[in-house]
């Protein structure tokens, strides 16, 4: 049923191919030039309009208003044939059920035959790649030496499994994703058609679901029209019907792991996980909030903004963890069993069964072999700090509390990053570069906060461990910085200048 909507409103014409703008204008051009070639590729991603483009090319190569209105006019009798499917001029093949030589073998026989309506006969191939060696070599002789009046137009999702024979013989095009703004556009658009009222929340969310493809977006619209019992869907109703936790249930949710509550949170998951809560989901939408939440707290609330920090490292941890075990909910939940601990430094992640290769191990470096930092402002006396210990003991949640104290944006760069301390050395794993840069100009605080805890540091040593190399920073938040950062009056190679305006939007 979800795939009528998709059906139902397929592109007809070049106008409503949304987001192929560069390939449609070629296309056109190819047409009122008359230079139209013998073979095509159009190589992209599922749902965005590789075949619905290929017919309405074929369509505009025999249109007979195609020079007049610049797209087909899906009323002449050749727009027509082909919409309807009752020419034989057109033909679709589908490669993953006729790959092999034989098929082809069949086609070139039937290739030979004029066409009977239209001025050129069009042979649509579609998941191309699919064709066999012997059934591509086959086919390869055609191109070669192409009849006048054929045009080859393979469609492809994996153009790379494609012989390079072939590729050198076709005009190729890729297609795109869709954007959030063409997607939610279009399925608004439908939305309207079919009298439904949706909440632009609830298309954002379709949106993100389907990954860009056209397609399972609007399929994934019907699905969702279909199971509305009135013309209105809200945002909760998509939540429900994709099994995802509402807003409300969001925030609790993440105020239990905020607490520490870890144990109740697992149970309160457990039985959704088992009414088909979408879990990799769930961990997006809560790194989302997470955002939210550092923002607010950032100036107002540092105890808060620490506790959120942990969570999003925690999140972040299982979500890249996720990825490789079939167990995504026991990954979710080994990492976010550290919210609870309190004291307890982290575990290193599950080792994964695979034999992937090892990245070559970063190279350490010392703080003390680098320019030295600008000497921060030192407090006359150690402020009485309720996470201080009393003596010579090094434990992770106190070190982040104590750094906390002293440089709140220091703490909250060391928050959550494994920390060791041993023989007076003091080793942080940083997951990037520029947050290893930050800590390096920033030593005296870490070592100020390690004498306060009674310990006597000698070397502190940062590392940036590729294995936890996560993108932390929000795409807008970039975005925003390097606007500031091109507009504002900054003398030329003055890094601290701009990292400093980055530190401001964290
Ligand atoms: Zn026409």
């Amino acid at each position: 049923m979800a795939d009528v909507l998709y059906r139902k409103y397929r592109s007809k014409s070049f106008a409503e191919l949304v987001g192929q703008e560069t390939t449609v204008a070629v296309l056109k051009e190819a047409i009122k030039q008359n230079k139209i070639a013998h073979a095509y590729l159009f190589s992209g991603p599922r749902g965005t309009g590789k075949t619905s483009a290929a017919r309405i090319f074929s369509k505009a190569i025999n249109c007979e208003k195609f020079t007049e209105l610049g797209d087909v006019c899906n009323e002449c009798m050749y727009c027509k044939a082909i919409n309807n499917v009752q020419t034989q001029d057109v033909l679709e093949i589908d490669a993953a059920s006729n790959r092999k030589v034989d098929d082809i073998r069949e086609l070139k026989n039937n290739i030979d035959y004029l066409p009977t309506l239209l001025k050129k006969r069009i042979i649509i191939i579609d998941e191309a790649h699919m064709l066999t060696n012997e059934a591509f070599n086959a086919l390869l002789k055609t191109l070669e030496e192409p009849p006048e009046h054929i045009v080859f137009i393979f469609a492809t999702t994996e153009s790379h499994k494609m012989p390079i024979t072939i590729l050198s013989r076709v005009q190729r095009f890729d297609f795109k994703l869709g954007t959030k703004t063409t997607i939610i556009n279009k399925l608004a658009n439908i939305a309207k058609q079919e009298n439904f009222e949706v909440e632009e929340a609830a298309l954002e969310l379709v949106y993100k679901k389907s990954g860009g493809s056209y397609r399972d977006s609007e399929s994934l619209l019907g699905k969702i029209l279909n199971s509305t019992s009135d013309n209105k869907v809200t945002l909760e109703e998509v939540q429900n019907l994709l099994g995802m936790v509402s807003d409300s249930e969001l925030v609790q949710i993440l105020e239990l792991l905020i607490d520490g509550k870890v144990e109740e949170f697992i149970s309160l998951i457990s039985s959704q996980v088992d009414s088909g809560l979408d879990l990799s989901y769930l961990v997006e939408q809560l790194l989302e909030k997470c955002r939210d939440m550092l923002l607010q707290t950032f100036t107002t609330d540092k105890v808060r903004y620490m506790k959120v920090m942990k969570v999003v490292n925690a999140l972040i941890k299982a979500k890249r963890d996720g990825k490789e075990f079939t167990d995504k909910q026991l990954v979710l939940e080994i990492y976010l069993s550290e919210l609870g601990l309190g004291d307890v430094p982290p575990t290193r992640p599950p080792e994964s069964s695979s034999s992937k290769p090892v990245a070559p191990e970063p190279q350490p470096v010392k703080a003390q072999d680098l320019p030295k930092p600008i000497e921060e402002k030192k407090l006359e006396t150690p402020v009485s700090t309720s996470s201080m210990v009393a003596s010579g003991d090094f434990n992770q949640a106190s070190f982040e509390d104590t750094v906390f104290d002293i440089h709140g944006r220091v703490g909250g760069f060391i928050s959550g990053c494994r920390t060791s301390y041993s023989d007076n050395n003091l080793t942080i794993l940083v997951d990037g570069v520029w947050k290893q840069k930050q800590l390096i100009e920033h030593t005296v605080t870490l070592k100020e906060a390690l004498t306060r805890m009674g310990l006597t540091p000698n070397d502190i040593l940062i590392v940036v461990d590729d294995a936890v190399s996560v993108q932390q920073v929000p795409q807008e938040t970039v975005a925003a910085v390097v606007a500031q950062v091109e507009s504002a009056p900054v003398e030329v190679g003055s890094l601290d200048d701009n990292s400093a305006l980055v530190e401001e939007f964290i």
